[in-house]
């Protein structure tokens, strides 16, 4: 018992020990909620790196090309301090530009904390998402008034713009709705790479965004289209996951159009979507073992699908 209790006792001062440190190594010295804020910096390949803590919000890409430094995303605000820390532990190079995959607060957070000479880049329909008048706080659109409306994106594009050439070549592709109206996915053509952000953020039921544009329905045949448009990554970044290959993609477009048509054959059978989805449960855990296919979520998106459809006159009995 008294062993127990010692062991119990340095555990817990190398816990504590542990966490000062962190504490110290992360601590912001700015407003809103103060803490230790600390991140992780891993290579993805060569040149190109992910920043990332799920605290912190999106996974960043960090990729460093000849003349700078070019972020994919910039998590929560009080993030931009930590996302510089870890990337000075692998570049001395500054940020010359961020891309907003999409307006959520998650992924546009920090765009304030950096200097605004830094160029912002994004899909055309989420930097009009990202200057609405009015949004929900995870839209984000608050933090890009009056004064900061310089950290706006000022390059946009609509269905495909590439940057750079060369081993820094970047390319940036839409093919239409689904996690909002404006996600982007960034390809890392020599590497092979691809950042897919909330497009595809976990193996899970996904989180689709109405207020921002998001659609339910038109989701699996987003992901469908890029799965045919973009040749040759082999390895993906999730929006708030680990690292994935390119036959995870596919499963995951896949899995949204299984559930898609799921929800179709319910409609058809008059069940409502509380039954649709206890349903699908079952039968989606047993085909995808290791996504996250939590009841509320599954009746969440039926319940988006069913309103989608309903709305648009898709659905005909
Ligand atoms: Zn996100
Ligand atoms: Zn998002």
């Amino acid at each position: 018992m008294r062993r127990r209790k010692e062991i119990v006792s340095a555990l817990c001062a190398i816990i504590a020990g542990g966490t000062l440190a962190v504490a110290v190594a992360g601590f912001q010295g700015r407003g809103g909620q103060e803490g230790p804020k600390v991140a992780r910096i891993e290579k993805v390949k060569d040149n190109l790196y992910y920043i990332f803590e799920p605290a912190s919000g999106g996974n960043t890409a960090a990729f460093v090309t000849d003349s700078g430094v070019v972020l994919v995303d910039a998590k929560n605000p009080g993030w931009g301090q930590e996302i510089l820390r870890q990337l000075h532990t692998v570049t001395d190079k500054p940020v010359t530009t961020i891309i907003n995959t999409h307006t959520h607060r998650d992924h546009t957070g920090s765009n304030t904390e950096f200097p605004a000479t830094v160029e912002f880049v994004a899909q055309e329909n989420t930097r009009n998402n990202m200057a609405k008048e009015t949004c929900t706080a995870l839209g984000n659109c608050q933090s890009f008034k009056g004064e900061n409306a310089k950290y706006l994106p000022k390059k946009t594009f609509k269905d495909k713009m590439t940057m750079g050439s060369g081993k820094d070549r970047i390319d940036l592709y839409y093919f239409g709705p689904g996690h909002t109206n404006g996600d982007a996915i960034i390809v890392f053509p020599m590497l092979r790479v691809a950042h897919f952000a909330d497009l595809f953020a976990r193996k899970a039921v996904p989180n689709v965004m109405p207020f921002d544009g998001g659609s339910a329905v038109s989701l699996p045949q987003t992901l469908a289209k890029a799965v045919a448009g973009i040749k040759d990554v082999d390895t993906v970044i999730t929006g708030h996951s680990t690292l994935m290959t390119w036959k995870d993609v596919e499963e995951f477009a896949g899995f949204q159009r299984e559930f898609l048509m799921s929800v179709q054959e319910a409609m058809k059978a008059n069940k409502n979507a509380d039954e649709a989805a206890a349903a699908m449960v079952k039968t989606l855990t047993v085909r995808y073992k290791d996504y996250t296919i939590a009841e509320p979520k599954t009746k969440e998106n039926v319940g988006l699908i069913y309103d989608e459809l309903h709305r648009t006159g898709h659905y005909v009995q």
